[in-house]
């Protein structure tokens, strides 16, 4: 099914080069068929039994552990790629100037988010590494924003939860109910996503410029 679209990543990396950015015997990491922000990665283990447990639990220190490095890895990928393409154009979010953005430890703090779903629809474990600005033609409705925006995303310093969340509570609490807010200036934006998105691309195009 769907559902294990990223089986075949772990089974067959060789396969995939187009998506594969780095892989050896524990892990794999893939780009985001669809993402939702300029750069959005996901790290998945190869270890099959790890892979089938649920994130939020089965992200356990030890684990954590072993994947820190490929998280890292994706880190400086992004990091790379994002200052090759933009520059800081103004001050005032997630970076006050050139300098910031190009400091790697600043990058990573202000702009790169790690985490997961409470409430994945893929089976594989995979844990998300991507930028904070949503600037993505991907991003396509509320469920997608508010998967990323609200704590239905588990921060990877929050893990693991003592517990698996229930799935119809928090879908709705955070995906239907939440109303959406930005990430640039707190503004809600209610219901209201091709607002939304356009406030993202005027805020991207205010705060970035190609390089
Ligand atoms: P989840 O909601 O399960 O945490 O996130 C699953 C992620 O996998 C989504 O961001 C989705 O865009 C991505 N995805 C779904 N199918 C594929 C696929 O076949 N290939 C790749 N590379 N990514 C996929």
């Amino acid at each position: 099914s769907w559902k294990l679209a990223l089986q075949d990543y772990i089974k067959n990396p060789e396969g995939h080069k187009n998506e594969v950015i780095i892989y050896d015997e524990e892990a794999v990491i893939i780009k985001d068929q669809f993402p939702k922000s300029a750069y959005h990665l996901l790290v998945l283990t190869r270890n099959p039994l790890v892979s089938r447990r649920h994130p939020t639990i089965g992200l356990t220190y030890d684990i954590k552990e072993e994947l820190k490095p490929y998280v890292e890895i994706a880190q400086d990928y992004i990091y790379q790629e994002f200052t090759k393409k933009y520059k800081v154009l103004n001050s005032g979010c997630f970076f006050e100037n050139d300098d910031e953005l190009l400091d790697k430890d600043s990058f990573v703090e202000n702009f790169i988010q790690v985490g997961i779903h409470s409430v994945p629809s893929m089976t594989n474990m995979h844990i998300h590494v991507m930028t904070k600005d949503f600037h993505s033609i991907r991003l396509k409705n509320k469920k997608h924003y508010n998967s990323f925006t609200t704590y239905f995303w588990i921060d990877w310093d929050s893990l693991p939860l003592n517990k698996i969340p229930d799935s119809k509570e928090t879908e709705k609490k955070y995906l239907r109910d939440h109303d959406m807010i930005s990430v640039y200036n707190g503004e809600n934006f209610d219901n209201k996503f091709s607002k939304l998105k356009q406030h993202i691309s005027d805020e991207f195009n205010y705060y970035f410029t190609s390089r």
